[in-house]
């Protein structure tokens, strides 16, 4: 039995390795455990964005301005920039009815500070040039930034070994058992035992199996994303893009918008954005297919067809590959992070949905800060894992 630990963290995507890193920066010994390769979760088939303007007023929405400025800093400390990008975002707008919605969305969220507006057809045009003529107006918002999940996670792991981080690859945790000294020993396929007394369950879409080991529930689900990749292109106007009919159909339940069977029935919706190198990544669907991590050509045709309709000069770009992600979905859009209750040092830091990359440090911050007893300036009660009450996913 391996010991000497202060944390042992199941799961080496974003928000392990991030977790991982802020311990040891705060001098706790840390080993992170994950079943796979490096980034073989959500954080290795996801874009790159730390999106703003998907998000209501509320603690999405204020920890991404934190995790931003944290990132900001990480590129400091780490002498390097991650691929960090700062293009800003638009959220096509295609009806009145939809302009109403975003309209009355874009006021509450600048009453929130956050920097966003709506613009007219003809400013739209010129931030994007080759936009479809049914665009009627976007939204714009220069805050809206973008960090290379990988090169994060390669920096988080290469700081965290210097600082004396450890990582397992390719052994998963089987089991938790707490031990007669109050400890756990987290038990791995290859049979090793690793004793602590702290545990983080930030296994992703997973952290429901690794809660179960100690009795817990955890109430995430797999929600499969599809996205397309092209050929590096010259870019295509200024500015990453959204398109306003799934924000609009999330932000009143029950808007009529004009959805193809095909939309509909992938839950698709359109994300446009410029990654290094000036390849396109084009997403997504939004699935629920277990723990099917596979692509379809029905997933590929749709965003295709999706991002024609907005863009149709795409018709004669090539595609290099396409790939798919769990993202890990709450009943409340929001992540899980904190201790169990009467499972002493047993905490999750999971369920980030589509905003792992984003908030990933600042989850980490947290995290550490939650795990070191340091004081923490907001309620935290919102993301407990002690929240739910047999609520049901939205
Ligand atoms: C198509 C798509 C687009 C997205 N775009 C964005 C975006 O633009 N911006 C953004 O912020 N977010 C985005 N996301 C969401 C983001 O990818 C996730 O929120 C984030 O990657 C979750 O990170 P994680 O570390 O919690 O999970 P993961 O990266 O899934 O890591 C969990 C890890 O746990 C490991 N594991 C599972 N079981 C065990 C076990 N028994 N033992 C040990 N290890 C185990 C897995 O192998 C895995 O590596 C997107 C997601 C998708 C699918």
């Amino acid at each position: 039995m391996a010991k000497g630990l202060d944390v042992v963290i199941v799961g080496g995507g974003i928000i392990g390795l991030a977790g991982g890193y802020f311990l040891s920066r705060k001098k706790k010994r840390v080993l992170v455990i994950d079943k796979g390769g490096f980034a073989d979760g959500a954080s290795g088939a996801c874009d790159d964005m730390i999106l703003f303007q998907s998000k209501k007023p509320g603690i999405n929405l204020e920890l991404t301005f934190e995790s931003l400025e944290l990132y900001k800093r990480l590129i400091v400390d780490f002498d390097d920039e991650m691929q960090f990008k700062n293009l800003g975002g638009m959220v096509l707008i295609e009806n009145d009815a939809e302009l109403a919605i975003m309209e009355q969305f874009v006021a509450e969220q600048r009453s929130y500070g956050l920097d966003v507006e709506v613009i007219g057809q003809q400013d739209a045009r010129k931030k994007q040039p080759f936009l479809s003529d049914h665009i009627i107006a976007s939204t714009y918002s220069m805050m809206d930034s973008q960090i290379d999940p990988f090169h994060v996670m390669r920096a988080l792991e290469k700081h965290g070994l210097k600082l004396g981080m450890g990582i397992q690859r390719r052994n998963g945790v089987v089991a938790i058992e707490r031990l007669g000294n109050g400890n756990w020993s987290v038990v791995c396929e290859d049979g090793s035992t690793h004793e602590a007394p702290v545990v983080v369950n930030a296994a992703g879409a997973w952290a429901p199996s690794i809660a179960q080991m100690v009795g817990a529930t955890v109430p995430i689900v797999p929600k499969r994303g599809q996205i397309v990749l092209s050929e590096r292109i010259p870019p295509i106007g200024e500015t990453n893009l959204w398109n306003a009919k799934y924000l609009v159909t999330k932000l009143h339940k029950g808007t009529e918008v004009q959805m193809t069977d095909e939309e509909r029935e992938l839950g698709l919706s359109l994300a446009f954005t410029r990654s290094a190198g000036n390849t396109y990544l084009m997403g997504s669907t939004r699935e629920y297919v277990g723990y099917d991590k596979g692509t379809t050509i029905a997933g590929i045709r749709g965003i295709i067809d999706m991002t024609l309709s907005y863009l149709p000069k795409m018709k004669d770009v090539g595609i290099v590959r396409a790939m798919a992600g769990l993202r890990p979905e709450t009943p409340d859009g929001k992540m899980i992070l904190g201790e169990h209750k009467n499972l002493d040092g047993f905490y999750t830091a999971a369920g980030h949905e589509g905003d792992g990359i984003a908030l990933a440090p600042v989850t980490a911050k947290l995290l550490s800060d939650l795990i070191c007893g340091n004081p923490i300036d907001r309620d935290l009660g919102e993301l407990s894992p002690n929240r739910f009450g047999g609520m049901a996913h939205e």
